[in-house]
C-alpha cells in the first residue's frame, strides 16, 4: 500500500476531455474519499500501487509456470478419464479450471502423468503390472483435454514452445512423469514417452523401482539399491541425452546426491517442500539444497515449492500464504533467487494452504513477497524464469551429447529374463 495520492498523477495522465473529467468526478473522487483516507490502487501510469494489484500486474508479463499439477490424475480418479463428464470452463471440485487458471495468471504447467507405484511389484520389480498402459492413458487424457480446450491450452515440449504459447495468451502444457516405475524397467519406454512429449521424470515416486530408491513419504522406505542402481545410472545418462529433465522430488537423499554427482544437465525438484520446516523424508534437506546452484561442485537446478500443508509443516493447519512465502525465502537463502520456483501439486493434494486454495490464488503469494521487498525481476524468476533457464540448459546438453555421438542406450535391465537373444543366433 502506498501513501502517494492518486489525484495528482491521475490529473497528469488523464486526457482532460469532458468524458474523462466526468469519470474522475463521478467515480474516482468518491472512491478516494471513502473513509477519509486516500487508498491508492492505481497510479496515473496504470501501474497498481497495492501489493496484490502489483502482483497481478507483474504476473501478466511473467505468468506462473507451475512444476506440478495433477489435472490428469483428477480426470482419472474422479471421472475414469471420461472428459465429457466434466467441464473445465466451469468450477470443478478440484483446484484447477480455466476461469481460475486465468484469474491466477497461470501461464504454463507440467501436467503430471502419474499412476501409483506398487509395493507388490516384487523384490526385483518384475511382477507384471498395467503401469505402462495406464501411463499411456494418462498421456492420452492430457492430450484429449488440451485438444478439447484448445482455446486455452497449447501442448509444449520445448522451452521455445512454452514462450510462444505464453506470448499467444495460451497456457503452455508440458508433461512430467511422476516416477520411474512407469517405465516398466525399460529405457525404450522412456524414449517412447519422450517422443510423446514427456519432459521430466521424477526418478521414483513413493516406492523403490528398478532404477532408484525412493524417499517414501513421512519415513524412508527400506533401501534396495543404496541410491541409484547401476541401471539407474544409465537412466540418468539417457535422460540427459534425450533432454528429459532429471527430477529429484520423491527420491531418497542418496538417490538425489548420486544423481547430482553424475548428471550432465541441470536438474529440477518439481514439487518439494523443505525438510527444515518439517522433518519428513519426502522433503528436501539442506545438504541437497547446498548442491543446487551454479558454483563449484554444484548443479544448476530449480527447487519448485510444494504447497501441500502436510508436507510444509507438522502442524498443517498453520500453513498459509505467509508460511509458503517463508519456505520460498528459505530455499532462496540456501540456493539463491535463481533456483526457486513453484510446484503447487494442485489437484494432487487433499488440502491447501489458507489463502492459496487453488490456481486462482498465486498472486497472493507474489503480493506477500512484494511486501517483503522482492523486485519485479526477482518475482519473474520465481514465476517461471528459473525453470525456463533450467529447461534450456537441459535442451542444450541434449543437443551437445547427440552432437558428440551419444546414441540411444541399448542397455536392458539385468534382471529381465524375457528379452534375450536366441542362443546361438540364426
Ligand atoms: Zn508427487
Amino acid at each position: 500500500m502506498s501513501s502517494q495520492p492518486l489525484l495528482p498523477n491521475a490529473r497528469n495522465d488523464l486526457n482532460p476531455t469532458p468524458r474523462r473529467s466526468l469519470i474522475l468526478t463521478t467515480i474516482l473522487i468518491p472512491i478516494l474519499l471513502i473513509g477519509g483516507i486516500i487508498f491508492v490502487s492505481i497510479k496515473g501510469d496504470g501501474i497498481p500501487k497495492d501489493d496484490l494489484g502489483l502482483a497481478k500486474y507483474y504476473l501478466k508479463g511473467s505468468p506462473v509456470i507451475d512444476g506440478h499439477i495433477d489435472l490428469p490424475e483428477f480426470a482419472r480418479a474422479f471421472y475414469g478419464n471420461n472428459i465429457s463428464a466434466f467441464d473445465l470452463n466451469k468450477p470443478t471440485a478440484g483446484h484447477v479450471d480455466i476461469p481460475r487458471i486465468r484469474e491466477g495468471s497461470l501461464g504454463a504447467f507440467f501436467w503430471s502423468i502419474f499412476v501409483e507405484c506398487r509395493d507388490d511389484n516384487g523384490k526385483d520389480f518384475l511382477n507384471p503390472t498395467f503401469q505402462v498402459r495406464d501411463t499411456l492413458e494418462q498421456i492420452d487424457v492430457s492430450y484429449n483435454l488440451i485438444e478439447k480446450y484448445s482455446d486455452t491450452f497449447a501442448f509444449a515440449s520445448t522451452s521455445d514452445e512454452v514462450e510462444i504459447a505464453i506470448k499467444e495468451g495460451k497456457v503452455a502444457s508440458m508433461f512430467g512423469l511422476e516416477g520411474g516405475h512407469m517405465l516398466g524397467n525399460s529405457l525404450a519406454v522412456l524414449r517412447t514417452f519422450h517422443k510423446l512429449g514427456v519432459r521430466y521424470m521424477t526418478l521414483t515416486h513413493s516406492c523403490n523401482n528398478a532404477f532408484a530408491d525412493s524417499a517414501g513419504i513421512f519415513e524412508g522406505v527400506e533401501e534396495r539399491w543404496g541410491g541409484l542402481s547401476k541401471f539407474g545410472r544409465s537412466l540418468v545418462a539417457e535422460m540427459n541425452r534425450l533432454g528429459v529433465i532429471v527430477d529429484l522430488s520423491h527420491v531418497s537423499d542418496k538417490t538425489a546426491l548420486q544423481a547430482l554427482a553424475i548428471t550432465r544437465a541441470p536438474v529440477m525438484l518439481s514439487h518439494s517442500a523443505a525438510r527444515h520446516f518439517n522433518n519428513m523424508t519426502r522433503n528436501v534437506p539442506d545438504n541437497i539444497l547446498a548442491k543446487i546452484g551454479r558454483g563449484k561442485h554444484q548443479v544448476d537446478g530449480v527447487v519448485m515449492v510444494n504447497f501441500f500443508p502436510s508436507f510444509a509443516s507438522a502442524h498443517p493447519e498453520e500453513v498459509d500464504v505467509k508460511y509458503i512465502a517463508d519456505e520460498v525465502e528459505y530455499i532462496v537463502e540456501k540456493t539463491g533467487k535463481h533456483h526457486v520456483g513453484i510446484g503447487s501439486d494442485y489437484d494432487g493434494i487433499e488440502s491447501t494452504p489458507k489463502g492459496l486454495e487453488d490456481v486462482s490464488k498465486y498472486p497472493y503469494l507474489f503480493a506477500e513477497l512484494i511486501k517483503r521487498g522482492w523486485t519485479e525481476h526477482e518475482l519473474s524468476l520465481l514465476a517461471g524464469g528459473n525453470f525456463l533457464r533450467v529447461f534450456r540448459g537441459v535442451e542444450d546438453v541434449s543437443r551437445k551429447l547427440k552432437k558428440d555421438g551419444w546414441k540411444p542406450s541399448l542397455e536392458i535391465y539385468e534382471k529381465r529374463k524375457d528379452l534375450k537373444p536366441i542362443e546361438g543366433g540364426f
